[in-house]
């Protein structure tokens, strides 16, 4: 169901971004990976540079500045006529990067102004930049909040870094539930619309994944993003247990009493272009493009 505050055209932008509406996926997105840093450490977090082999959060083959950002989405573009959505999702955190954030979308809306802006935040920042995030023009804001309990939250990020001080343990896990909690709200406030991702950790938050769903539910949250743990090599979780498909979508099931599921995310790539499941690599320094299914 559709918040009443939202404006006719945040609606129809929703029906056209390929990660929030279910219809057939017709519309291609385009991830700008201008923003290299992170203010955390997650536990399956393994950001790599010039990989074209690995579809996976994090993963870009190039970082680009604003500038070249612009560049490359006039070129895309000019390929892709159904391109709708421009969406930062690393290879850092956005709102950490907030400069490069900032200049890159107004650099592409200058150019086309019609075009959807999404970020992909792990919400440390996102209550203190929710002003900023309205001005600039972004419509819909992915968080990702693993948990809501300090203990199992301090599982999953071994470190923060806020305001000069490094948080680990329950204190960085409380840091992390509270910013992100009232980032939503403010989120809520201002009708951005706001899907949550949670990565199912098996034997540390699969249990406690609906608990999360039902807290988001009450700030507002759009939708939910359950997915499953890519353990990638060199992090803690890289010898973490595989979650099944059957075990993903029985928890996406359960949870869709409480809030809509999102069953169709592919955990893109921090550079990923085009139609969901069928991405173009697009080298922007070689000026390459081939087709990547
Ligand atoms: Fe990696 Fe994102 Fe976690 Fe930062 S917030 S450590 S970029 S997964
Ligand atoms: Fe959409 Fe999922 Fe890809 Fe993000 S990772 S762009 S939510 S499909």
């Amino acid at each position: 169901m559709m918040e009443e505050k939202w404006t006719i055209e945040v609606r129809e932008k929703t029906e056209k971004h390929p990660c929030y509406c279910d219809s057939d996926h017709k519309y291609a997105r385009m991830h700008i990976p201008v923003a290299p840093k992170c203010n955390i450490q997650c536990n399956y977090c393994n950001r790599k540079y010039d990989c074209q082999n690995e579809s996976r959060p994090g993963v870009t083959s190039e970082v680009l500045s604003p500038e070249e950002a612009l560049e490359k989405y006039k070129l895309v573009k000019e390929k892709l006529s159904n391109l709708k959505v421009v969406g930062i999702a690393g290879p850092g955190d956005p709102l950490f990067n907030f400069e490069e954030t900032k200049k890159s979308l107004e650099l592409i809306k200058n150019y086309d102004p019609d075009v959807t802006f999404c970020l992909s935040t792990n919400g440390l920042m996102l209550s203190e930049y929710a002003d900023e995030i309205q001005k600039m023009g972004i419509t819909h804001l992915t968080v990702t909040i693993n948990a809501i309990d300090p203990k199992i939250a301090a599982q999953i990020y071994s470190t923060v870094y806020y305001k000069g001080k490094i948080y680990t343990g329950e204190e960085a896990g409380a840091l992390m539930i509270e910013k992100q909690l009232l980032g939503l709200e403010k989120m809520k406030e201002k009708g951005i619309v706001c899907k949550v991702n949670i990565v199912m950790v098996k034997g540390i938050n699969e249990h406690h994944i609906e608990e999360v769903v039902k807290k988001v539910r009450t700030l507002g949250v759009f939708m939910s993003n359950i997915m499953p743990l890519i353990p990638a090599k060199g992090t803690k979780f890289e010898n973490m247990p595989l979650v099944s498909n059957a075990e993903l979508n029985a928890l996406r099931n359960q949870c869709s009493i409480d809030l809509k599921q999102m069953y169709h995310c592919r955990q893109c790539r921090a550079d990923a272009v085009g139609i969901l499941g069928e991405d173009i690599s697009f080298d922007f320094r070689k000026g390459a493009c081939s087709t990547n299914k």
